[in-house]
């Protein structure tokens, strides 16, 4: 008895640990994870789901029009439908933050808010980015209410209007020339009296007649009346002048922040990029370091699209089963 005993004890603890030793990780459940989720559980991975508190991008915006299949569905129904597809799959989910991950020899080390620790022989990290904002006021009440941080995302509800772009890089400047199709006038506000975006995009925007520019100014505050935003207060910084323009949109475009905090700083160190992203080698998914790749916002610096990420959530699936065949 007692040796039947012994011989099924380790039986289950040598399967456990075999299985613990199958599964791999993906970090974040936006579109990148839940489609790299997705794809991996479908291909057979044990998969294990850290969703962190679930606060994708795409809960910031009240209607999503450009996500093929779902036409005018709300960021948080868009979500909803992702998530539901996640049933019946062979994914564990864990609704915390990673807090550290580290390389432990061929395998990497994930512990979670609760003090969790547990190893896998693949990673995906898909834990997306956050839009640098000024802090203003009334900020909070005004995100889908007039204030964005996406031009190419809701661009399109401001048809004929006012719009106001704040930033001087290449994005800002990008911004404003797609907006210029779009609405009436675009006014374009930077701190600076020059823009730090490419001399052709400075060109580009000269040209456009309806693009306005406001040098040497800050933004100090965010107008508001019946709950959606009504236009902008700003200084001029070298003549102290405080000026009012009447807009219906203003979008934010003063960089964004990958989620990277998580990453052992010496472990990490050579795929970080200056802007803390993740820099990639292959396909916008591969990193220089075997089994662990990336997907959607926190690599991505150009496009940033949920159509884009989820795209990349399936190529670093399906990298990552790849990478794990070959072994
Ligand atoms: C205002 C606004 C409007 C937008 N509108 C559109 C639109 O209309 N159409 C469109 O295509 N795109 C839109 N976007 C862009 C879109 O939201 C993003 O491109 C997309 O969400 C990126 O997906 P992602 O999975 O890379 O990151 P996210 O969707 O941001 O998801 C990141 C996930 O990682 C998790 N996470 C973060 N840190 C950790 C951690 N340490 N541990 C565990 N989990 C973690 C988060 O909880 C979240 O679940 C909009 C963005 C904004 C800000």
């Amino acid at each position: 008895m007692g040796v039947r005993y012994l011989f099924f004890l380790m039986l289950f603890i040598f399967s456990f640990a075999h299985s613990e030793e199958r599964k791999i990780a993906i970090v974040g459940a936006g579109p990148a994870g839940l489609s790299a989720a997705i794809y991996a559980a479908r291909a057979m991975h044990e998969v294990v789901l850290y969703t962190g508190h679930r606060d994708s991008q795409l809960l910031k915006t009240e209607q999503v029009d450009n996500y093929i299949g779902a036409p005018e569905v709300s960021g948080f129904n868009l979500m909803e439908k992702m998530l539901s597809q996640l049933k019946g799959l062979n994914i564990e989910l864990i609704e915390r933050n990673v807090v550290a991950l580290s390389k432990e020899g061929h395998r990497y080390r994930i512990e979670d808010k609760n003090g969790d620790v547990r190893t896998y022989k693949a990673v995906i990290f898909a834990t997306g980015s956050v839009a640098k904002t000024l802090h203003l006021e009334n900020e909070d009440q005004l995100w889908g209410r007039g204030l964005s941080t996406c031009a190419l995302c809701d661009g399109n509800l401001f048809k004929g209007k006012d719009v106001v772009v704040i930033g001087g890089g290449n994005s800002a400047l990008e911004e404003a020339l797609y907006l210029s199709r779009i609405a009436r006038r675009v006014y374009i506000v930077h701190r600076r009296d020059s823009f730090r975006g490419d001399k052709t995009l400075q060109e580009a925007l000269r040209k456009q007649s309806n693009i306005i520019t406001c040098m040497d100014s800050e933004v100090v505050k965010l107008n508001q009346g019946n709950g959606s935003l009504t236009g902008i207060e700003l200084i001029s910084k070298s003549k102290k002048k405080r000026s009012e323009i009447r807009v219906s949109g203003v979008f934010y475009a003063i960089g964004s922040m990958p989620n990277t905090q998580c990453l052992d700083s010496n472990d990490f160190k050579d795929i970080l990029g200056s802007g803390g992203e993740v820099v990639t080698t292959k396909w916008g998914v591969v990193t220089d370091m075997p089994g662990f790749f990336v997907a959607g916002d926190v690599a991505d610096r150009r496009f940033s699209q949920a159509i884009t990420a989820a795209g990349d959530g399936c190529k670093a699936a399906l990298e990552m089963d790849a990478y794990i065949g070959q072994r």
